[in-house]
């Protein structure tokens, strides 16, 4: 711990993994922060999402070497999980992704540092500005639809001109969660014709607020939703009979949106290889679930694969190609917490009977902790 401050010290670690363009917490999120922390940016943390160090020392922060914000820092924010290398002293409060990570887990137990895993920011109302994986959700719903349009050979929009007419193309968002639904907007705005789906009953006004059509099902095919607004996991039989109740609708789409993921377990398998054979040549399939196995049976993580014609795209980095408003939203969740978690003199306060410290500390065997430097 800090010796020579009254405050909590804060490090934020430059992002390593491939193509990780964003940053967890930018000069303004820091300059508001201010009175509460001191911080140390590592160098280049911000550069990549149009942050450089100048404006982060103007907003108060000092620039440091990663061992020295390693050694010293008493929280360390970073966006990915962090490498071998990257863990922090004992003792050490880590705020990042990475919560569904067994062996990170054990990994940063060992070294006794307490695990924020962003994850695990409960869906409730209080928590919402905190939330990651909702702001994250929604930009990587809008990128897929940009993604998607650009492999298609057809417009989305319906286009009259004097050479003829061109017909809207006909889009599907499978999951209609925060992606999904943003999924669906941003289709909406571009002109296509939009569909969506999902197994929560409460998707479908969602759905159709947003002007898309909800595509329903006669077949028993979902648990429908738990009490953290969440799906429940299918059976392996209810998702069968899914994916043949979907195959017909999506053999009519040409640009399909898959968001469909349930917490901590593998994604449903929605798309099968005779659905892909169903659908027109030329679609377009853009799976956000490719990162927990994908909701269809051939997405390969960051790659695109074609198979009966039908292209399938499994993009895990959307968020970081729009690294700079990525970054923004990502950082203005962490600066919500960390205001929540600080108090007036700079103590950084972990209550397990608090609903949000408790989410966070779930799994720890952490008893409260206040960090403060005296
Ligand atoms: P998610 O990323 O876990 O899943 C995406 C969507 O896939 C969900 O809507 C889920 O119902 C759906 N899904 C799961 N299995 C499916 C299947 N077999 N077929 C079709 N769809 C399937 O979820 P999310 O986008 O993070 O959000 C889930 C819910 O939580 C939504 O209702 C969202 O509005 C709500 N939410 C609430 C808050 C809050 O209150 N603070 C914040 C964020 C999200």
């Amino acid at each position: 711990m800090n010796t020579h401050t009254q405050q909590v010290v804060i490090g934020v670690l430059r992002e390593r993994a491939t193509g990780e363009r964003r940053v967890a917490l930018i000069p303004s999120d820091i300059k508001r922060l201010h009175s509460k922390a001191k911080f140390l940016i590592q160098s280049g943390a911000g550069r990549e999402a149009g942050f450089d160090d100048i404006a982060y020392v103007n907003a108060g922060a000092r620039i440091a070497a990663l061992p020295d914000i390693l050694e010293s820092c008493d929280v360390v924010v970073k966006v990915r999980p962090p490498t071998v290398d990257e863990v922090p002293r004992g003792g050490c409060i880590l705020v990042s992704l990475g919560g569904y990570d067994p062996d990170l887990g054990d990994r940063l137990r060992k070294r006794s540092v307490i695990h924020l895993a962003l994850e695990r920011i409960p869906r409730t109302t209080r928590a919402q500005a905190m939330d990651v994986l909702s702001s994250q959700a929604s930009i990587a719903g809008y990128a897929s639809v940009l993604e998607g349009a650009r492999a298609l050979s057809v417009l989305l929009p319906m286009l009259t001109t004097a050479a003829g007419t061109i017909k809207p193309a006909r889009m599907i968002a499978l999951g209609a969660g925060v992606a999904g639904l943003q999924a669906i907007a941003s289709a909406r705005r571009l002109g296509a014709v939009v569909h969506g789906f999902d197994v929560r009953a409460a998707a479908r006004e969602q759905v159709e607020s947003l002007g898309a059509k909800f595509v329903s099902m006669d077949a028993d095919v979902g648990p429908g939703e738990s009490a953290g607004g969440y799906a429940r996991e299918q059976s392996s039989d209810q998702q069968a009979l899914l994916r043949r109740a979907l195959s017909t609708h999506l053999a009519t789409m040409q640009l399909v949106i898959t968001t469909a993921q349930v917490p901590g377990r593998p994604a449903p398998l929605l798309i099968d290889r005779d659905t892909l054979r169903m659908m027109p040549p030329g679609s377009v399939i853009v799976d956000l679930a490719a990162e927990t196995g994908g909701n269809c049976e051939v997405t390969r993580p960051d790659q695109t694969v074609t198979v009966s014609g039908v292209r399938i795209m499994g993009p895990t980095d959307l968020p970081s190609l729009m690294a700079t408003d990525a970054s923004r939203m990502f950082s203005g969740n962490i600066r919500a917490l960390l205001a929540y978690l600080l108090d007036e003199s700079g103590r950084l306060n972990l209550d397990p009977s608090d609903p949000i410290s408790g989410a966070l500390l779930a799994g720890q065997n952490v008893a409260r902790v206040s960090v403060a430097v005296v």
